[in-house]
């Protein structure tokens, strides 16, 4: 699907200062990172016509990364993992998902491909390439700096958000699951470790060893 973007737009400038403010005060530095994050977030808003940053949970932000990039995405949409309105599915991309969870409108953006060669062009002033990223990627105009894709969610969007009160206990270890993370194996209910998709491998307790 073609990508409605005005081209013609100049940086929303108001906004990427804010949201920059907001992102280096919890960063503690500001990098190009942030600066990608909070363009993408705003660029996204605004193709979804969704006002930020948001108090409700319309908006549903998947990030490919953890890091600076993220803090530039919530600070701009106001989204959170405790808020359970951003989700990190780390593939080590700057990328993000902006789903209007009322349409199930889905929009990926990511920086373009060549975008730190390009950033040069909009700071001449700043030799030094972290430098001419960092400001040039204030200054480009959304069809320069990133790309847009409409996308369908593998997941649906409701099994994402799932049931807030979903509560069931896993039948190995006993542990309690929320939000419909179990898994049916045969008529048994596990949670995903016991199924075999843990992160982690138990130490034995070595006797004598005191925790
Ligand atoms: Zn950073
Ligand atoms: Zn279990």
């Amino acid at each position: 699907m073609a990508i409605s973007i005005d081209t013609q737009k100049l940086v929303d400038l108001p906004a990427l200062e804010s949201a920059l403010a907001v992102a280096s005060a919890r960063h503690n530095h500001l990098c190009p990172r942030q600066v990608l994050g909070a363009r993408c977030a705003i660029a996204a808003s605004a193709a979804l016509e969704l006002a930020v940053p948001r108090i409700d949970k319309r908006l549903l932000v998947i990030v490919e990364t953890d890091g600076c990039f993220v803090d530039g995405v919530e600070a701009v949409t106001g989204v959170s993992v405790g808020g359970r309105t951003l989700r990190v599915e780390d593939y080590g991309k700057i990328a993000a998902t902006f789903v209007d969870v009322k349409t199930e409108r889905a929009l990926r953006v990511a920086p373009q491909i060549d975008v730190r060669t390009r950033a040069r062009d909009y700071a001449p002033e700043q030799s030094q390439r972290y430098f001419a990223m960092l400001h040039g990627y204030q200054r480009m105009p959304d069809d320069e700096l990133l790309s847009f894709e409409w996308v369908t969610l593998s997941t649906p969007v409701a099994a994402i958000i799932s049931r807030a009160s979903a509560r069931a206990i896993c039948d190995e270890c006993g542990e309690e699951i929320i939000n419909e993370r179990e898994v049916q194996e045969d008529a048994r209910t596990l949670c995903r470790t016991c199924a075999g998709n843990q992160y982690y491998t138990a130490e034995k307790l070595q006797q004598g060893v005191r925790l």
